[in-house]
């Protein structure tokens, strides 16, 4: 089947576009690699999204396929790993499990993938000691100690629902004051198992197979945290390399189009935290996906 759009990617910004194109009675095939809802899906609580007073991330990455899908989208679990542009300016999305998936259109809104601290044995650990997602991983560091890195509201917010389930949690930042929200910091505060530790940067992973403990650099001293998990949440980098050919990407990796997300490939648009831009809110991710089908419809009705 021919689609009207394709949209890569299955976060509030490619789900927003889905529900905005089936709207204008367009055909949509949503199709995204993990989990619907991308990214909030790691937020525990989710207090600043209009309309909501305080949902779960997960809950609301449902709620956002529920009504892409109520409205007609469907979707489809795969990697798209390369796009082919045909003659007649339709594009093939090649999957990895070997499936192909034609568009007139097509919408990028693949987000962003965690950053990681860039230190030795930091992959090898992942699943054993370094985790990205305090909400999937939580339980499995139940009543022992562990470290959060990072200052913004994605630390502070794993910082407080693993100081619900830990003996003992560190929150190792690299400045003196936390970017993320007041309102955070000060619930951290107020929890008696919670350590912050300012100024401070993880130099070295200790342990085997497993993670045993940080070596920490705390204003040119050495420390160490002797503890068994690590959650790293130090913000998120582009993962576009796939979609290089369509559109042009800025130094950083992001695409570099503007809030009309227009790229510069006719029929193709770009939504949410993988386009250049100042703010990366679940908010602005919604507008950039009604901005982003508008556009797509604009393209399929000339
Ligand atoms: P972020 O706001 O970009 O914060 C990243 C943090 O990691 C910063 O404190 C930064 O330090 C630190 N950092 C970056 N690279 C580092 C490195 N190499 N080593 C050590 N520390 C490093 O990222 P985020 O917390 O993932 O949040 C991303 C966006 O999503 C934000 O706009 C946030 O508000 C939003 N968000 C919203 C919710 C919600 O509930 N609605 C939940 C989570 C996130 P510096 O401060 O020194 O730069």
């Amino acid at each position: 089947m021919l689609y009207d759009t394709l949209v890569i990617g299955g976060g509030v910004a490619g789900l927003t576009a889905a529900t905005y194109l089936r709207r204008a009675g367009k055909t949509v095939l949503v199709i995204e690699k993990n989990a619907f809802g991308g990214q909030i899906t790691w937020s525990p609580r989710v207090e600043n999204f209009p309309g909501f007073v305080s949902i779960s991330g997960t809950e609301l990455g449902d709620k956002l396929l529920e009504q892409a899908m109520e409205q007609g989208a469907e979707v489809e679990l795969d990697e798209v790993v390369s796009v082919r542009t045909g003659e007649n300016g339709v594009r093939t999305c090649v999957c990895e499990s070997g499936a192909e998936f034609q568009g007139r259109s097509l919408i990028i809104a693949v987000g962003a993938k965690p950053r990681m601290l860039g230190l030795a044995r930091e992959e090898e650990l992942v699943g054993s000691g370094v985790c990205f997602c305090a909400v999937c991983d939580g339980d499995f560091y139940a009543g022992q100690d562990v470290a959060v890195c990072g200052g913004g509201n994605a630390a502070l917010q794993d910082a407080l629902l693993l100081s619900e389930k830990c003996r003992k949690v560190y929150l190792v930042h690299r400045r003196g004051g936390f970017r993320g929200e007041q309102k955070l910091t000060e619930a951290l505060e107020k929890r008696a198992n919670v350590e912050f530790v300012m100024n401070a940067r993880v130099t070295e992973l200790l342990g085997g197979q497993e993670l045993e403990g940080l070596v920490l650099s705390q204003e040119g001293q050495r420390r160490e945290l002797p503890v068994t998990g690590l959650f790293v949440a130090v913000g998120h980098e582009p993962d576009n390399k796939a979609f290089a050919s369509l559109m042009a990407l800025d130094d950083a990796g992001y695409v570099a189009a503007g809030e009309d997300c227009l790229t510069e490939s006719a029929g193709v648009f770009v939504a949410g935290d993988c386009r250049r831009k100042s703010v990366r809110q679940l908010t602005t991710a919604a507008a950039d996906g009604s901005v982003a089908a508008l556009a797509a419809c604009r393209y399929l009705d000339a």
